[in-house]
């Protein structure tokens, strides 16, 4: 009987060009290692180089900690780290890598060189091995540091190399792998050469938006707020695009756990649920943060190339950003440090977004709503004087509003109320903020399950798809708690009586169709409420005040002052700004005056 050969263990060099290919996936990979190394080894500066791509070299020399002849010898073996010592040790990382495994597998699979020397030492090392084998180990001149040059990437594994891209898409990833590493360093000096060409020289820069400054020019850190937010041992810092910033995808959504660039599902969520309804949908908001949390509260080591990790209480991650990003997004505009005053070291606690309902003004509410009325002018903005079914809230001291005193000066260009703070100037387009206020109005007004149902002058009947109506079927108590006056008729028909009195004035069928759908897909109540939220975002901006119509003072001071109040009161619901802020300090600089 014959067999099919006998068990054997694999020769290193063929083990590692195994395990390369986890851990290495094309030249942005090598060069994230590289940096990673870098950074652990304490370097102060790190040079980049990138011809072709990375396919044909990549090359990061640094002034860190450099390694003697046995250190280097050891640092390309597999397992080999400086950084851990034991099993214990990976609880507790607080270095970038820890594998040891990244050398090993970048020169398995490339013709590779290191020069290395620490700087007590006379003498450096270079070693060259050639896809695993070693080719030389030479002592050698060589400035404090190391530098490590990575040629031909894939040389001796052609079914990779086939999978690298053309040069410009492999340069592009290595591109933004840099810039990751940057700006997660800004105390670090960084130089990157792209085929001969010097296309960064950033000089050690004092934090994050002095590097970002550094790289995207000054006025991209004016459209970012300061986020700095600590708690039972987790901190975020870094900075948040004001909501009226937002991009079609999340490359600039840049998130670093323990200041490695990483990320996590509900990193994602928390962003999310901060920034909904304050931009459009679809749309992702700019985003540098950095989460910092006890080393034993996060597991890196659950992909190789370490970019998810999971944390061990996911609970605290989210509360914490989202308490911090509420908080930096609600200081928009807030008066810095006015003596007495609140200021930015000691913000007002910040209640969680959507726990704190505003006292509901049903006055505002005119149920059908009034569309564009001829003159003279609405006054939906302030509340009639006799209002006997609401009482009106005491109005909050003016030390309150994030504008602070606000004096009206008057009107500019098609109606845009200019008003005078003591921050500097505010230009408010009455039309968005109205419609931030009446949104929130609404949405308080579901989260109470109050959503008063509107009778309709003529119920209808309606017919529906046999799968639809039974959906419906299921759900027209959850229905009937937003509003929907809605009956089951026999058979597939149903008659609808009422519908919230928010929606104003929508298409009945296509309304109730797409009610199904959003049943039949998310199922559940928390994907209607977001159909009805969207829905309320639409109708608000049928409702509020036209642009272009000129507010009287003490209705252009009321809106302001319910728009101080709102949980997002920078952004219309829809995404474009209500406000925009000019500070003295701005103008001094236009002026001149720095
Ligand atoms: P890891 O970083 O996971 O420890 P690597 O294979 O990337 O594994 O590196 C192996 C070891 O080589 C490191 O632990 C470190 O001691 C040493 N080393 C690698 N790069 C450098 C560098 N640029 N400067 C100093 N030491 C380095
Ligand atoms: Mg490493």
């Amino acid at each position: 009987m014959t067999r099919p050969g006998r068990i054997q263990l694999l020769p290193d060099h063929v083990i590692n060009k195994i395990a390369a290919g986890e851990v290495i996936e094309r030249p942005a990979s090598v060069l994230k290692e590289l940096l990673e190394n870098a950074l652990d080894a304490g370097a102060t500066a790190i040079e980049v180089q990138l011809v072709d791509g990375g396919r044909k070299l990549i090359r990061v020399a640094d002034d860190g900690s450099g390694m003697t002849r046995d250190e280097a010898l050891l640092a390309v073996e597999r397992h080999a780290t400086s950084k851990i010592r034991d099993s214990e040790d990976i609880e507790h990382i607080t270095t970038l890598g820890f594998r040891g495994e990244a050398l090993a597998a970048i020169s398995a699979v490339s013709r590779f060189t290191l020069l290395t020397r620490p700087a007590e030492e006379l003498e450096g090392t270079e070693l060259q091995i050639a896809g695993g084998r070693m080719v030389s180990v030479e002592a050698a001149g060589c400035p404090p540091g190391t530098d490590i040059a990575v040629r031909n990437l894939f040389f001796n594994v052609p079914a990779r190399k086939k999978f690298l891209r053309a040069a410009a898409t492999e340069q592009q990833h290595a591109r933004q792998m840099f810039l990751l590493h940057a700006l997660a360093h800004p105390e670090v000096g960084f130089r990157l050469t792209l085929d001969e060409r010097e296309v960064h020289r950033l000089t050690p820069a004092e934090g994050l938006a002095a590097r970002l400054g550094e790289l995207y020019g000054p006025d991209f850190a004016a459209d970012l707020l300061p986020v700095d937010f600590s708690r039972a041992g987790y901190r975020v810092r870094g900075l948040a695009g004001k909501p009226t910033l937002h991009r079609s995808d999340r490359t600039d959504q840049v998130t670093f756990v323990n200041t490695r660039p990483a990320s996590a599902a509900v990193i994602h969520y928390a962003i999310g649920e901060v920034y909904k309804g304050a931009i459009p949908r679809g749309r992702h908001p700019v985003l540098f943060l950095f989460l910092d949390v006890p080393p034993d509260a996060v597991d890196v080591n659950v992909h190789p190339t370490k970019k998810e990790v999971r944390f061990r209480n996911n609970t605290a991650v989210r509360d914490t950003l989202i308490e911090a990003l509420a908080t930096a997004l609600n200081r928009l505009v807030a008066a810095p440090a006015q003596p007495g005053g609140p200021s930015a070291a000691a913000p007002r606690p910040a209640a969680p977004p959507s726990l704190a309902p505003e006292p509901l003004n049903l006055p505002d509410l005119h149920p059908p709503f009034p569309r564009k009325k001829p003159d003279p002018p609405h006054t939906d903005i302030l509340p009639p004087a006799a209002a006997p079914e609401a009482p009106q809230p005491a109005p909050e001291p003016a030390a309150e509003s994030p504008w602070g005193r606000a004096e009206f000066l008057g009107h500019i260009a098609e109606g845009y109320a200019v008003l005078a703070i003591p921050e500097g100037m505010l230009l408010l387009d009455p039309q968005a903020a109205h419609e931030r206020v009446l949104y929130e109005q609404y949405l308080a007004q579901i989260r109470h399950a109050k959503i008063p149902g509107q009778p309709l002058l003529h119920p209808e009947t309606l017919d529906l798809p046999p799968v639809k109506a039974d959906t419906l079927r299921r759900n027209l108590k959850a229905l009937h708690e937003l509003g929907f006056g809605i009956s089951d008729f026999g058979g597939d028909t149903f008659m609808v009586d009422s519908l919230p009195a928010c929606l104003g004035a929508a298409p009945l069928r296509e309304l109730i169709d797409d009610l199904a759908t959003t049943l039949e897909e998310g199922g559940r109540k928390s994907a209607l409420k977001d159909l009805v939220r969207e829905r309320i975002a639409r109708s608000a901006c049928a409702t509020a005040v036209r642009g272009g119509h000129r507010l009287r003072e003490e209705e252009v001071l009321t809106l302001l002052d319910r728009l101080a109040r709102a949980d997002m009161p920078y952004t219309c619901p829809h995404g474009r700004p209500t406000v925009i802020l000019t500070r003295k300090s701005e103008l001094d600089r236009k002026f001149g005056k720095t």
